[in-house]
């Protein structure tokens, strides 16, 4: 959840306008911008983004570097005891829902999808573990079907840049869906990309840099303490 101490007012047109101004700077200062996490097909991808559930992206990297040497299909997971992959995931913390999910999620795709990870928000949603930020994860990056993943720099920078007064990651969702241009510049999922990117070097939770910030100019919580 976002700690902003107050919510910058909303205006919806002024917010269409602001995300016009600072999409094209974002792509310009993070032209290599993309997911954090290692993957190298959809179902990998799926399994990472279950496994970076309070965990950080540099950890479920370490742990997916053995584990998808040792699991490369859904009907791996399946091969084993849970206890097995439990413990070559522990690290990540939450091991034993996050096996679970694992294992269902592959026993659902083997079963309802022909072993294929689905490509619609409403075949990803009825994965074990799967909700809107991780359906729209794998549809952006593994798919290119646009969706924005609102983690938590998504939400504290969309608040901080008054895109939207919401914390909650769905109805945020919506809103930001309403302003920002679904293809242009990058469109929905560059938009989540530039703003994690973003929010990890420049506008950090605690102490954000707006001195360095390129998009100051358009921030109404820039120099506003009272608002970060
Ligand atoms: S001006 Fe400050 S608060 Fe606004 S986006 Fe930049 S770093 Fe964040």
């Amino acid at each position: 959840m976002a700690k902003t101490k107050r919510a910058v007012p909303i205006d919806p047109e002024q917010a269409r306008l602001r995300v016009l101004k600072i999409l094209p700077i974002l792509k310009k200062t993070y032209p290599t911008a993309k997911i954090a996490l290692n993957w190298d097909d959809p179902w990998n991808l799926l399994v990472a983004v279950i496994l970076s559930a309070q965990c950080t992206d540099v950890r479920v990297n370490l742990v997916t570097k053995d584990l998808f040497k040792k699991y490369k299909t859904p009907a791996d997971y399946l091969a084993v005891k849970q206890e097995e992959l439990e413990q070559d995931i522990r690290s990540t913390g939450f091991y034993r829902n996050k096996a679970k999910n694992i294992r269902g999620a592959a026993r659902k795709i083997i079963e309802d999808f022909g072993g294929r990870v689905p490509a619609t928000m409403d075949e990803l949603l009825t994965l074990p573990g799967a909700g809107r930020k991780t359906a729209n994860c794998v549809l952006g990056n593994a798919y290119g079907i646009p969706g924005i993943t609102c983690d938590t720099h998504v939400i504290r920078l969309s608040r901080r840049l008054g895109l939207s007064a919401n914390s909650d990651p769905v109805k945020l969702e919506f809103d930001l869906m309403d302003i920002v241009p679904k293809e242009k510049y990058g469109g929905w999922t560059m938009f989540s990309h530039y703003l994690i990117w973003h929010g990890r070097n420049i506008c950090k939770a605690r102490k954000p840099d707006c001195p360095r910030c390129p998009i100051a100019a358009y921030c109404p919580s820039a120099n506003r303490p009272d608002l970060w």
